[in-house]
């Protein structure tokens, strides 16, 4: 027993200091990031996040494929409590600690088992479906080879996760079923399934047991190291990322507090004394590159599922333009990637001679945005795209000035005529002239 729990103590220990590693790195990674909106209002973010995290009430858009991918989320959180048990009895030797709970623990473990089949089979479907199926939501510029070999094998290790303690309730079960006494927790699926092991001595069940009781907490130690590398990373960012989510309207865009500034200045030089000393230096408007995007671009980039369902609502996307809103945050993450390990090592001065925007975006994709917000409201985990693209447009409007020319048209009438229209002030109720309209 004490060898186990040994080799056990060992492999857990090793699986925590490597997530740590990749965690820190991450965490430095948003120390790089810029500060977006103040996180206010808890009560409405648990409300948010009750309603979007836990009732997946966005990803019922798509009814039957959002019921199967539900239930794997609801499978998930079930399942982790068989998680936490199996690493109290690997660690302390003990035997179904949590059976101490009684009729809870029956419960539970009776809704895991049940579980355990439904996420297998759910992620059999999604599994045949992506590897059998066109599916125009999957495809994309920004959906490499890799992208899909990613997902593949994501899913692959979940099917072997939920296998693995089908096989090891099952084999529990059969151990059990000839013996005196009860045993704990009630297995609903693997009692139905526990006959395949009929005839076989205890110690080679025993062996089926142990060997699957160690694949499958293998298993969770590698997916908690591969996830951060993966899309599945979400299943770790996804509720956070929603907690923390903008409240605001979609609509609504942020102003950008150093131009607010400037106006106010401008309109009236004594309000400096109603504003914050030591205002920061601004050091670019906008969004150029990685170190300019907020922590709650990086955030979502990380949460990101890729599921494409922003990119499938886009009109931009579906009248053949180059914009993907899912591309656009896919880019965020690969941009940090790339460039993040340089800035931890040599500070914002390190350049690579590359830029978010241009090297990954272009202006095209950017001024192909409808500002319309279909895709952070169809996105299941409240990703914002629209204010990413309005600050990197920001940063070619005010550091380029760069736009295309029907929009520097406009630009030209406001700084010229105070409105978006080519005519003078003075000239804009010329039309009511010959009218019998008194204007004041
Ligand atoms: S806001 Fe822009 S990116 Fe999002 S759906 Fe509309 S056009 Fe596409
Ligand atoms: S941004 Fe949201 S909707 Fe778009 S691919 Fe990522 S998770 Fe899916």
């Amino acid at each position: 027993m004490m060898v186990k729990q040994i080799i056990f103590a060992v492999t857990l220990l090793t699986t925590l200091a490597v997530f740590s590693f990749t965690i820190q790195r991450i965490i430095r990674y948003f120390k790089l990031t810029r500060k977006a909106f103040p996180v206010r209002d808890p009560v409405k973010r648990f409300r948010v996040m009750f309603e979007v995290a836990f009732v997946q009430t966005k990803i019922f858009r798509k009814p039957v494929i959002g019921l199967f991918h539900a239930l794997v989320f609801w499978g998930f959180c079930v399942i982790a409590f068989g998680s936490i048990e199996m690493i109290i009895d690997g660690l302390f030797g003990t035997d179904h600690f949590m059976s101490i709970f009684g009729p809870l623990y029956a419960i539970v473990v009776a809704s895991g088992d049940i579980f355990g089949l439904v996420v297998a089979v759910c992620i059999a479907i999604f599994l045949v479906r992506r590897l059998f199926f066109h599916i125009r939501r999957f495809e994309g510029i920004e959906m490499k080879k890799v992208s899909h070999l990613d997902a593949n094998i994501a899913l692959s290790m979940i099917l072997i996760l939920m296998i693995s303690l089908l096989g090891m309730n099952m084999a529990f079960v059969a151990l059990h079923a000839g013996a005196a006494g009860a045993f704990p927790g009630v297995y609903p699926i693997s009692t139905m399934f526990a006959g395949v092991f009929n005839g076989m001595p205890s110690e080679r069940l025993n062996l089926v047991y142990e060997c699957c009781w160690w694949l499958h907490i293998l298993m969770i130690f590698v997916f908690a190291n591969v996830l951060p590398y993966s899309k599945h990373f979400h299943v770790f960012m996804s509720i956070p990322n929603v907690f923390l989510s903008r409240l605001e309207p979609l609509g609504k865009l942020p102003n950008m507090d150093s131009i607010t500034r400037e106006v106010k200045l401008m309109l009236n030089p004594e309000s400096v004394v109603d504003m914050p000393a030591g205002e920061p230096v601004i050091e670019r408007f906008g969004v150029k590159d990685i170190e300019d995007v907020s922590w709650k671009n990086y955030l979502d980039s990380l949460a990101c599922t890729e599921c494409g369902r922003c990119t499938s609502v886009c009109p931009a996307n579906l009248t053949g333009k180059l914009l993907s809103p899912r591309k656009i945050i896919m880019n965020v993450r690969a941009r940090m990637k790339e460039k993040g390990p340089g800035l931890v090592k040599e500070g914002l001065r390190y350049s690579d001679k590359k830029s978010l925007l241009r090297d990954y975006i272009t202006e095209e994709e950017l001024w192909a945005c409808t500002t319309c917000n279909a895709c952070a409201k169809e996105c299941p985990i409240n990703i914002n795209h629209p204010t990413l693209i309005i600050d990197m447009r920001r940063y070619l409007v005010m550091e380029e000035a760069s736009a295309p020319s029907g929009i520097k048209w406009i630009f030209g009438n406001i700084e010229n005529n105070g409105a978006a229209w080519q005519f003078s002030a003075e000239d804009r109720l010329l039309w009511a002239q010959d009218l019998e309209i008194h204007v004041n």
